[in-house]
Protein backbone atom coordinates (compact mmCIF):
# COMPACT_ATOMS: atom_id res chain seq x y z
CA UNK A 1 0.00 0.00 0.00
CA UNK A 2 1.01 3.77 -0.73
CA UNK A 3 0.60 6.33 0.94
CA UNK A 4 -0.34 9.93 -0.85
CA UNK A 5 -1.23 13.05 -0.20
CA UNK A 6 -2.35 15.87 -2.59
CA UNK A 7 -2.20 19.46 -1.83
CA UNK A 8 -4.48 21.28 -3.85
CA UNK A 9 -6.84 18.36 -3.59
CA UNK A 10 -10.04 20.45 -5.00
CA UNK A 11 -8.06 21.96 -8.05
CA UNK A 12 -8.18 20.41 -11.63
CA UNK A 13 -4.83 18.59 -11.06
CA UNK A 14 -5.47 17.21 -7.68
CA UNK A 15 -9.24 16.50 -8.80
CA UNK A 16 -7.72 14.22 -11.99
CA UNK A 17 -5.14 12.66 -9.25
CA UNK A 18 -7.62 11.74 -6.84
CA UNK A 19 -9.55 10.14 -10.14
CA UNK A 20 -6.24 7.87 -11.09
CA UNK A 21 -5.80 7.26 -7.65
CA UNK A 22 -9.55 5.98 -7.24
CA UNK A 23 -8.43 3.37 -10.05
CA UNK A 24 -6.32 1.54 -7.64
CA UNK A 25 -8.10 0.74 -4.15
CA UNK A 26 -6.18 -1.63 -2.87
CA UNK A 27 -2.56 0.34 -3.99
CA UNK A 28 -3.44 3.75 -2.27
CA UNK A 29 -4.21 4.62 0.96
CA UNK A 30 -4.95 8.94 1.31
CA UNK A 31 -3.09 10.88 3.80
CA UNK A 32 -4.09 13.98 3.30
CA UNK A 33 -6.14 16.26 1.29
CA UNK A 34 -5.84 19.90 1.39
CA UNK A 35 -7.52 22.78 -0.12
CA UNK A 36 -7.80 26.49 0.59
CA UNK A 37 -11.88 26.96 0.64
CA UNK A 38 -13.81 24.73 -1.53
CA UNK A 39 -15.33 22.86 1.20
CA UNK A 40 -18.04 20.93 -0.57
CA UNK A 41 -15.78 19.49 -2.83
CA UNK A 42 -13.20 18.67 -0.23
CA UNK A 43 -16.12 16.89 2.22
CA UNK A 44 -16.73 14.77 -1.06
CA UNK A 45 -13.60 13.40 -1.75
CA UNK A 46 -12.91 13.07 2.17
CA UNK A 47 -15.74 10.89 2.30
CA UNK A 48 -14.58 8.69 -0.80
CA UNK A 49 -10.81 8.65 0.03
CA UNK A 50 -11.12 8.84 3.92
CA UNK A 51 -7.87 10.42 4.67
CA UNK A 52 -6.37 10.79 8.31
CA UNK A 53 -6.19 14.44 7.76
CA UNK A 54 -7.84 17.06 5.63
CA UNK A 55 -6.26 21.12 5.83
CA UNK A 56 -8.07 24.12 4.76
CA UNK A 57 -7.05 28.15 4.78
CA UNK A 58 -8.67 28.91 8.01
CA UNK A 59 -10.78 28.25 10.79
CA UNK A 60 -13.76 28.95 9.34
CA UNK A 61 -13.55 26.49 6.51
CA UNK A 62 -12.03 23.78 9.03
CA UNK A 63 -15.77 24.42 11.27
CA UNK A 64 -17.75 24.25 8.02
CA UNK A 65 -15.51 21.34 6.82
CA UNK A 66 -16.14 18.92 10.13
CA UNK A 67 -19.46 20.06 10.46
CA UNK A 68 -20.65 19.20 6.77
CA UNK A 69 -22.89 16.32 6.33
CA UNK A 70 -20.00 14.11 4.40
CA UNK A 71 -17.83 13.95 7.53
CA UNK A 72 -19.91 12.88 9.69
CA UNK A 73 -18.48 9.80 10.74
CA UNK A 74 -15.05 9.88 9.55
CA UNK A 75 -12.25 9.87 11.66
CA UNK A 76 -10.39 12.48 9.50
CA UNK A 77 -8.68 15.37 11.50
CA UNK A 78 -9.87 18.39 10.08
CA UNK A 79 -6.83 21.41 10.63
CA UNK A 80 -6.25 24.79 8.86
CA UNK A 81 -3.20 27.13 8.75
CA UNK A 82 -0.11 27.35 6.37
CA UNK A 83 1.97 25.91 9.25
CA UNK A 84 -0.28 22.68 9.32
CA UNK A 85 -0.12 22.33 5.79
CA UNK A 86 3.93 22.93 5.96
CA UNK A 87 3.95 19.81 8.85
CA UNK A 88 0.82 17.75 6.99
CA UNK A 89 3.83 18.23 3.72
CA UNK A 90 6.69 16.91 5.72
CA UNK A 91 5.13 13.49 7.08
CA UNK A 92 7.64 10.88 6.87
CA UNK A 93 4.54 8.61 7.21
CA UNK A 94 3.94 9.15 3.29
CA UNK A 95 6.06 8.02 0.64
CA UNK A 96 4.11 10.61 -2.50
CA UNK A 97 3.56 14.36 -2.65
CA UNK A 98 0.91 15.85 -5.17
CA UNK A 99 1.33 19.41 -5.52
CA UNK A 100 -1.86 20.87 -7.33
CA UNK A 101 -1.88 23.99 -4.91
CA UNK A 102 -1.87 27.01 -7.58
CA UNK A 103 0.91 29.79 -7.31
CA UNK A 104 4.24 30.48 -4.74
CA UNK A 105 1.23 29.46 -1.97
CA UNK A 106 2.78 26.00 -2.58
CA UNK A 107 6.25 26.85 -2.29
CA UNK A 108 6.86 25.86 1.14
CA UNK A 109 4.28 22.50 1.18
CA UNK A 110 6.28 21.61 -1.54
CA UNK A 111 9.66 22.46 -0.03
CA UNK A 112 8.83 20.22 2.87
CA UNK A 113 7.69 17.43 0.87
CA UNK A 114 11.40 17.36 -0.51
CA UNK A 115 12.88 17.80 2.65
CA UNK A 116 10.85 15.10 3.86
CA UNK A 117 12.49 12.96 1.03
CA UNK A 118 9.10 11.97 -0.74
CA UNK A 119 8.51 11.05 -4.25
CA UNK A 120 7.31 14.44 -5.22
CA UNK A 121 4.58 14.81 -8.21
CA UNK A 122 5.14 18.57 -9.13
CA UNK A 123 2.37 20.10 -10.90
CA UNK A 124 2.66 23.19 -9.43
CA UNK A 125 5.37 24.90 -11.08
CA UNK A 126 5.50 28.12 -9.55
CA UNK A 127 7.87 26.58 -6.85
CA UNK A 128 10.47 25.26 -9.27
CA UNK A 129 10.48 28.50 -11.17
CA UNK A 130 10.90 30.37 -7.61
CA UNK A 131 13.35 27.83 -5.88
CA UNK A 132 15.46 28.25 -9.63
CA UNK A 133 19.19 27.14 -8.47
CA UNK A 134 18.57 25.67 -4.96
CA UNK A 135 16.04 23.46 -6.05
CA UNK A 136 18.25 20.78 -6.80
CA UNK A 137 20.80 21.39 -3.85
CA UNK A 138 17.17 20.42 -1.96
CA UNK A 139 16.69 17.25 -4.01
CA UNK A 140 19.83 15.68 -3.09
CA UNK A 141 20.20 16.34 -0.14
CA UNK A 142 16.89 14.74 1.38
CA UNK A 143 17.32 12.14 -1.49
CA UNK A 144 13.74 12.68 -3.08
CA UNK A 145 12.77 12.03 -5.83
CA UNK A 146 11.05 14.48 -8.06
CA UNK A 147 8.38 13.55 -10.87
CA UNK A 148 7.61 16.29 -13.22
CA UNK A 149 3.74 16.43 -13.86
CA UNK A 150 3.58 19.46 -16.39
CA UNK A 151 2.41 17.72 -19.17
CA UNK A 152 5.16 19.17 -21.33
CA UNK A 153 8.25 18.48 -18.61
CA UNK A 154 6.47 14.76 -18.52
CA UNK A 155 6.84 14.69 -21.65
CA UNK A 156 10.40 15.44 -21.89
CA UNK A 157 11.32 13.20 -19.20
CA UNK A 158 9.82 10.53 -21.20
CA UNK A 159 11.49 11.31 -24.28
CA UNK A 160 14.70 11.18 -22.18
CA UNK A 161 13.96 7.91 -20.89
CA UNK A 162 12.81 6.42 -24.54
CA UNK A 163 15.53 7.63 -26.36
CA UNK A 164 19.10 7.69 -23.77
CA UNK A 165 18.23 6.10 -20.73
CA UNK A 166 15.92 4.19 -19.15
CA UNK A 167 16.99 5.24 -15.66
CA UNK A 168 17.14 9.48 -16.90
CA UNK A 169 16.19 11.20 -13.65
CA UNK A 170 15.21 14.69 -13.15
CA UNK A 171 18.32 17.14 -12.84
CA UNK A 172 20.80 14.84 -14.58
CA UNK A 173 21.85 16.79 -17.96
CA UNK A 174 20.20 14.86 -21.12
CA UNK A 175 22.78 12.39 -22.95
CA UNK A 176 23.59 14.10 -26.58
CA UNK A 177 21.11 17.10 -26.20
CA UNK A 178 20.76 19.14 -29.52
CA UNK A 179 17.53 20.96 -28.06
CA UNK A 180 14.43 20.93 -26.56
CA UNK A 181 11.38 21.75 -28.34
CA UNK A 182 8.62 22.95 -25.50
CA UNK A 183 5.36 22.67 -27.63
CA UNK A 184 2.39 25.16 -26.66
CA UNK A 185 -1.26 25.41 -27.66
CA UNK A 186 -1.02 29.52 -28.29
CA UNK A 187 -4.36 29.87 -26.10
CA UNK A 188 -7.63 30.98 -26.95
CA UNK A 189 -6.33 34.42 -28.49
CA UNK A 190 -3.38 33.02 -30.91
CA UNK A 191 -5.30 34.74 -34.00
CA UNK A 192 -7.85 37.49 -32.78
CA UNK A 193 -6.69 40.49 -33.65
CA UNK A 194 -4.03 42.36 -32.03
CA UNK A 195 -5.99 45.88 -31.18
CA UNK A 196 -9.01 43.71 -29.99
CA UNK A 197 -6.56 42.12 -26.72
CA UNK A 198 -7.10 45.36 -24.57
CA UNK A 199 -10.51 44.36 -24.37
CA UNK A 200 -10.87 40.75 -23.79
CA UNK A 201 -12.98 39.76 -20.64
CA UNK A 202 -11.84 37.19 -17.99
CA UNK A 203 -14.65 34.51 -19.15
CA UNK A 204 -12.78 34.62 -22.51
CA UNK A 205 -9.22 34.41 -21.25
CA UNK A 206 -10.23 31.39 -19.26
CA UNK A 207 -11.86 29.89 -21.86
CA UNK A 208 -8.74 27.29 -22.83
CA UNK A 209 -9.33 25.62 -26.52
CA UNK A 210 -7.57 22.60 -25.38
CA UNK A 211 -7.25 21.75 -22.09
CA UNK A 212 -9.49 22.24 -18.80
CA UNK A 213 -7.39 23.78 -16.18
CA UNK A 214 -8.17 26.63 -12.93
CA UNK A 215 -8.07 30.37 -13.75
CA UNK A 216 -4.91 31.16 -13.09
CA UNK A 217 -3.40 28.81 -15.44
CA UNK A 218 -5.86 29.52 -18.05
CA UNK A 219 -5.12 33.15 -18.38
CA UNK A 220 -0.97 32.36 -18.14
CA UNK A 221 -1.84 30.24 -21.51
CA UNK A 222 -3.73 33.36 -22.84
CA UNK A 223 -0.57 35.20 -22.59
CA UNK A 224 1.47 32.69 -22.55
CA UNK A 225 3.23 33.33 -19.48
CA UNK A 226 2.39 29.92 -19.07
CA UNK A 227 5.38 28.70 -21.49
CA UNK A 228 7.73 31.27 -20.28
CA UNK A 229 7.17 29.74 -16.47
CA UNK A 230 7.67 26.34 -18.47
CA UNK A 231 11.02 27.65 -20.08
CA UNK A 232 12.29 28.20 -16.40
CA UNK A 233 10.91 24.68 -15.03
CA UNK A 234 12.39 22.98 -17.68
CA UNK A 235 16.04 24.83 -17.09
CA UNK A 236 15.91 23.57 -13.90
CA UNK A 237 14.27 20.37 -14.16
CA UNK A 238 16.37 19.08 -17.08
CA UNK A 239 19.60 21.15 -15.54
CA UNK A 240 19.80 22.59 -19.49
CA UNK A 241 20.64 25.81 -20.96
CA UNK A 242 18.21 28.34 -21.71
CA UNK A 243 19.62 28.90 -25.39
CA UNK A 244 18.65 24.67 -26.02
CA UNK A 245 14.77 25.06 -25.22
CA UNK A 246 13.10 26.34 -28.15
CA UNK A 247 8.99 26.79 -27.67
CA UNK A 248 6.80 25.48 -30.50
CA UNK A 249 3.60 26.66 -31.27
CA UNK A 250 1.15 23.50 -31.52
CA UNK A 251 -2.41 24.75 -31.78
CA UNK A 252 -3.98 20.90 -31.84
CA UNK A 253 -1.93 19.62 -27.94
CA UNK A 254 -1.37 16.47 -28.97
CA UNK A 255 2.41 16.66 -29.47
CA UNK A 256 3.15 17.65 -25.38
CA UNK A 257 7.19 18.25 -26.11
CA UNK A 258 10.28 17.03 -27.94
CA UNK A 259 13.68 16.53 -27.63
CA UNK A 260 16.22 16.68 -30.72
CA UNK A 261 19.35 14.75 -30.24
CA UNK A 262 23.08 15.32 -31.52
CA UNK A 263 22.10 12.79 -34.72
CA UNK A 264 19.51 14.58 -35.88
CA UNK A 265 16.69 12.91 -34.04
CA UNK A 266 13.85 14.25 -32.71
CA UNK A 267 11.65 12.02 -30.05
CA UNK A 268 8.13 13.17 -29.13
CA UNK A 269 5.18 12.22 -27.07
CA UNK A 270 2.29 12.32 -27.78
CA UNK A 271 -1.06 11.99 -25.86
CA UNK A 272 -4.72 13.25 -26.11
CA UNK A 273 -4.67 16.83 -23.80
CA UNK A 274 -6.00 15.02 -20.11
CA UNK A 275 -3.43 15.39 -17.44
CA UNK A 276 -4.44 11.88 -16.43
CA UNK A 277 -1.25 11.00 -18.80
CA UNK A 278 1.25 12.69 -17.00
CA UNK A 279 -0.17 12.06 -13.45
CA UNK A 280 -0.22 8.01 -14.12
CA UNK A 281 2.94 8.49 -15.92
CA UNK A 282 4.34 10.06 -12.69
CA UNK A 283 2.24 7.73 -10.27
CA UNK A 284 3.00 4.55 -11.40
CA UNK A 285 6.82 4.91 -13.45
CA UNK A 286 8.83 2.70 -14.70
CA UNK A 287 5.29 0.88 -14.81
CA UNK A 288 2.52 1.50 -17.39
CA UNK A 289 -1.46 1.62 -15.92
CA UNK A 290 -4.76 2.80 -17.02
CA UNK A 291 -4.86 6.48 -16.77
CA UNK A 292 -8.86 6.88 -17.59
CA UNK A 293 -7.55 8.60 -20.54
CA UNK A 294 -8.64 8.08 -24.12
CA UNK A 295 -6.47 6.82 -26.87
CA UNK A 296 -5.56 9.12 -29.90
CA UNK A 297 -5.91 7.39 -33.31
CA UNK A 298 -4.14 9.23 -35.98
CA UNK A 299 -6.26 8.56 -38.92
CA UNK A 300 -8.64 10.66 -37.11
CA UNK A 301 -6.21 13.74 -35.82
CA UNK A 302 -6.49 17.08 -37.36
CA UNK A 303 -3.89 18.20 -39.07
CA UNK A 304 -1.05 19.09 -36.77
CA UNK A 305 0.55 22.82 -37.21
CA UNK A 306 3.80 23.42 -35.73
CA UNK A 307 4.63 27.65 -35.61
CA UNK A 308 7.41 29.83 -34.15
CA UNK A 309 5.54 31.80 -31.19
CA UNK A 310 4.17 35.91 -32.22
CA UNK A 311 6.55 37.70 -30.08
CA UNK A 312 4.46 40.48 -30.31
CA UNK A 313 1.44 38.83 -29.79
CA UNK A 314 2.57 37.54 -26.30
CA UNK A 315 4.82 39.93 -24.65
CA UNK A 316 4.62 37.98 -21.24
CA UNK A 317 6.27 35.30 -22.96
CA UNK A 318 9.07 37.37 -24.90
CA UNK A 319 10.04 38.59 -21.11
CA UNK A 320 9.74 35.20 -19.34
CA UNK A 321 12.10 34.73 -22.01
CA UNK A 322 14.45 37.41 -21.17
CA UNK A 323 14.36 36.65 -17.35
CA UNK A 324 14.55 32.79 -17.92
CA UNK A 325 18.69 33.00 -18.44
CA UNK A 326 19.11 34.66 -14.81
CA UNK A 327 20.33 32.59 -11.94
CA UNK A 328 19.15 35.28 -9.64
CA UNK A 329 15.65 36.31 -7.79
CA UNK A 330 14.16 38.14 -11.10
CA UNK A 331 11.81 34.63 -11.58
CA UNK A 332 10.33 35.39 -8.22
CA UNK A 333 9.64 38.77 -9.19
CA UNK A 334 8.09 37.90 -12.51
CA UNK A 335 6.37 34.79 -11.06
CA UNK A 336 5.41 37.43 -8.13
CA UNK A 337 4.04 40.18 -10.48
CA UNK A 338 2.31 37.95 -12.97
CA UNK A 339 0.23 36.36 -9.88
CA UNK A 340 -1.42 39.72 -8.91
CA UNK A 341 -1.45 40.63 -12.36
CA UNK A 342 -3.98 37.80 -12.91
CA UNK A 343 -5.69 38.15 -9.97
CA UNK A 344 -6.26 41.81 -10.94
CA UNK A 345 -7.82 40.71 -14.56
CA UNK A 346 -9.50 38.09 -13.26
CA UNK A 347 -11.06 40.68 -11.02
CA UNK A 348 -11.90 42.81 -13.66
CA UNK A 349 -9.25 45.74 -12.11
CA UNK A 350 -7.12 45.62 -14.89
CA UNK A 351 -6.98 45.13 -18.93
CA UNK A 352 -5.87 41.86 -20.29
CA UNK A 353 -2.77 43.63 -21.79
CA UNK A 354 -1.77 45.18 -18.38
CA UNK A 355 -0.51 41.95 -17.12
CA UNK A 356 2.87 42.35 -19.24
CA UNK A 357 2.73 45.91 -18.47
CA UNK A 358 3.03 45.04 -14.38
CA UNK A 359 5.02 42.40 -15.16
CA UNK A 360 7.35 44.17 -16.67
CA UNK A 361 7.25 47.42 -14.57
CA UNK A 362 8.25 45.08 -11.51
CA UNK A 363 10.77 43.18 -13.19
CA UNK A 364 12.43 46.36 -14.34
CA UNK A 365 12.03 48.13 -10.79
CA UNK A 366 13.73 45.24 -8.83
CA UNK A 367 16.75 44.30 -8.68
CA UNK A 368 17.80 40.90 -9.79
CA UNK A 369 19.87 39.48 -6.75
CA UNK A 370 21.83 36.36 -6.42
CA UNK A 371 19.37 33.78 -4.01
CA UNK A 372 20.55 33.67 -0.77
CA UNK A 373 17.86 31.39 0.98
CA UNK A 374 14.38 30.07 1.07
CA UNK A 375 13.93 33.85 3.16
CA UNK A 376 15.50 35.96 0.69
CA UNK A 377 12.85 34.61 -2.22
CA UNK A 378 9.82 34.63 0.54
CA UNK A 379 10.84 38.32 0.93
CA UNK A 380 11.24 38.77 -2.67
CA UNK A 381 7.94 37.81 -3.51
CA UNK A 382 6.34 40.03 -1.03
CA UNK A 383 8.39 42.93 -1.99
CA UNK A 384 7.00 42.64 -5.65
CA UNK A 385 3.25 41.67 -4.75
CA UNK A 386 3.16 44.97 -3.18
CA UNK A 387 4.53 47.12 -6.01
CA UNK A 388 2.60 44.78 -8.41
CA UNK A 389 -0.61 45.57 -6.55
CA UNK A 390 0.27 49.70 -6.40
CA UNK A 391 1.23 49.67 -10.03
CA UNK A 392 -2.35 48.20 -11.00
CA UNK A 393 -4.30 50.30 -8.65
CA UNK A 394 -2.37 53.12 -10.28
CA UNK A 395 -2.93 52.13 -13.82
CA UNK A 396 -5.88 49.99 -13.62
CA UNK A 397 -9.08 50.72 -15.48
P1 LIG B 1 -6.93 25.06 -9.59
O1 LIG B 1 -7.17 26.50 -9.42
O2 LIG B 1 -7.96 24.23 -10.27
O3 LIG B 1 -6.66 24.38 -8.15
C1 LIG B 1 -5.83 24.96 -7.20
C2 LIG B 1 -5.87 24.18 -5.88
O4 LIG B 1 -5.02 24.86 -4.95
C3 LIG B 1 -7.24 24.12 -5.24
O5 LIG B 1 -7.37 22.90 -4.54
C4 LIG B 1 -7.23 25.28 -4.23
O6 LIG B 1 -8.11 25.06 -3.14
C5 LIG B 1 -5.78 25.26 -3.79
N1 LIG B 1 -5.28 26.59 -3.40
C6 LIG B 1 -5.45 27.76 -4.06
N2 LIG B 1 -4.84 28.77 -3.41
C7 LIG B 1 -4.27 28.22 -2.31
C8 LIG B 1 -3.53 28.76 -1.23
N3 LIG B 1 -3.23 30.08 -1.15
N4 LIG B 1 -3.11 27.92 -0.27
C9 LIG B 1 -3.40 26.61 -0.32
N5 LIG B 1 -4.11 26.03 -1.31
C10 LIG B 1 -4.54 26.84 -2.29
O7 LIG B 1 -5.51 24.92 -10.35
P2 LIG B 1 -5.01 23.74 -11.30
O8 LIG B 1 -5.41 24.01 -12.70
O9 LIG B 1 -5.31 22.41 -10.70
O10 LIG B 1 -3.43 24.00 -11.24
C11 LIG B 1 -2.69 23.67 -10.08
C12 LIG B 1 -1.19 23.81 -10.39
O11 LIG B 1 -0.83 22.85 -11.38
C13 LIG B 1 -0.80 25.17 -10.94
O12 LIG B 1 0.48 25.54 -10.47
C14 LIG B 1 -0.74 24.94 -12.45
O13 LIG B 1 0.16 25.79 -13.09
C15 LIG B 1 -0.26 23.49 -12.50
N6 LIG B 1 -0.66 22.78 -13.72
C16 LIG B 1 -1.98 22.61 -14.00
C17 LIG B 1 -2.37 21.94 -15.16
C18 LIG B 1 -3.83 21.74 -15.51
O14 LIG B 1 -4.10 21.14 -16.54
N7 LIG B 1 -4.77 22.18 -14.71
C19 LIG B 1 -1.39 21.46 -16.04
C20 LIG B 1 -0.05 21.64 -15.70
C21 LIG B 1 0.31 22.29 -14.54
MG1 LIG C 1 2.13 22.65 -19.12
Amino acid sequence: MRTVTILGATGVIGQLSLDVIGKYPDEFSVYALTAFQSVDRLAKSCRQFRPQYAVVNDQDAAEQLRSHPDMQGLSTTVLYGAEELVNISSSTEVDTVITGIVGGAGLEPTLAAIRAGARVMIANKEPVVMLGSILNREVQEHGATIFPVDSEHNAIFQCCTAACDQDYKPFNRIPGLRRILLTGSGGPFLTIPLDELSAVTPQRAVAHPVWNMGAKISVDSATMMNKGLEIIEARWLFNVAVEKIDVVVHPQGMIHSMVEYKDGSIIAQMASPDMRVPIANSLFWPERRESGAEGLDPTRMPQLEFMTPDWDRFPCLALAREVAGSDGTAATVMNAANEIAVDQFLNSRIRFTQISETVRHCVETIEDEPVESLQHILEVDQRTRTLAVQYAAANGC
